[in-house]
């Protein structure tokens, strides 16, 4: 509830002006048990900080966040501890989040050695028992990370994301550094496991493709704000927020034969988060653009079942 996430800037890093970038300004949104939540939009528009915040990684500068009815930004770090079990990520670089000196079995029983007090042969068949759920075999244990392709190691992130018996997993942009041929295995792993585990996911990516088949509503960030909030294929077959549309156009369309080239181009500066732009965030790069649009900010407003930040919305 009206989560906030700012970052104060120095002056003379890329001779910046010094200021405060507001990653994310102001959110609000449900998450209900069992569904899978995408927010989608460009980079810097704040959707991996929202997943961190979300999981204390980084603290809230404001607002509330409830699990299961406890606002967790209250909770001290023992309740935290806790409830962390509960809550996991999954990163975009499986490298960067494996320690390379530690094998597979060791790695994915991290989680296990920290928060429970397992006896060894117990931790053992509850690491080869992830390990079979994600698709990794049993003679890989004893193997270090760098001996593995990028959906390997992406499988064994997942493990141990897994390994605490999460509810609520942040698959922050899990499959954007995979080839293609690779994504659509682990986006269906990820899909088996939410159903076997009862998941729910908050799932980040720039990629309107990944999250079309996989996600039950999608979220659209554009500057720190949600600009669309809707069952996923309302948003995608009826955007109703300039932006959403744009990002539609823009994506690549997933039939490489297909001979569809038409391109939505946006014009104007891409605004800083620095000194995001007066009135609606969007307002200098959209087609739509009215007087209204560059003096007054929309809110999120309820149309047909739907959120949309906009003055005009699109039918
Ligand atoms: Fe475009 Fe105005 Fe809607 Fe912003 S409020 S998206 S500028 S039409
Ligand atoms: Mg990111």
């Amino acid at each position: 509830r009206n989560l906030k996430k700012y970052f104060p800037v120095d002056k003379g890093l890329f001779k910046r002006k010094a200021g405060i970038v507001h990653a994310v300004d102001h959110v609000s949104f449900d998450i209900y048990e069992g569904e899978t939540l995408a927010v989608v939009g460009e980079s810097g528009c704040g959707k991996s900080t929202l997943g961190r915040t979300l999981l204390r990684i980084l603290e809230a500068t404001e607002g509330e966040a409830f699990f299961e009815g406890r606002d967790i930004f209250k909770l001290n770090s023992q309740e935290m501890r806790e409830l962390r079990k509960q809550m996991q990520i999954i990163f975009q670089d499986p490298f960067a989040s494996l320690n390379p000196r530690m094998k597979v079995t060791d790695i994915i029983a991290e989680p296990l050695v920290t928060h429970e007090s397992l006896e060894r042969r117990e931790r053992e068949e509850r690491v080869a028992e992830l390990m079979e759920l994600v698709g990794l075999r049993k003679a890989y244990g004893s193997r270090y990370p760098h001996m593995f392709s990028g959906g390997q190691r992406q499988r064994i992130g997942i493990a141990r994301a897994l390994a605490l018996h999460p509810k609520f997993v942040v698959c922050d942009e899990p499959v954007s550094a995979l080839d293609v041929s690779i994504q659509s295995q682990i986006i269906n792993l990820l899909s088996k496991l939410q159903e076997q585990q009862n998941l729910t996911y908050l799932f980040i990516s720039h990629d309107l493709n990944v999250v079309r088949y996989l996600s039950d509503r999608t979220c659209v960030m554009f500057l720190g704000k949600i600009m669309e909030l809707g069952p996923t294929n309302e948003v995608y077959n009826n955007p109703m927020h300039p932006y959403t549309k744009f990002l539609i156009a823009a994506s690549p369309i997933p039939d490489p034969h297909s001979r569809q080239k038409e391109k939505l181009i946006l014009e104007g500066d891409i605004p800083s988060p620095l000194n995001p732009p007066a009135g609606c965030r969007f307002h200098t790069r959209c087609p739509y653009v009215q007087d209204r649009c560059k003096s007054q900010e929309p809110g999120l407003t309820q149309i047909a079942g739907r959120s949309v930040a906009c003055h005009f919305p699109l039918e």
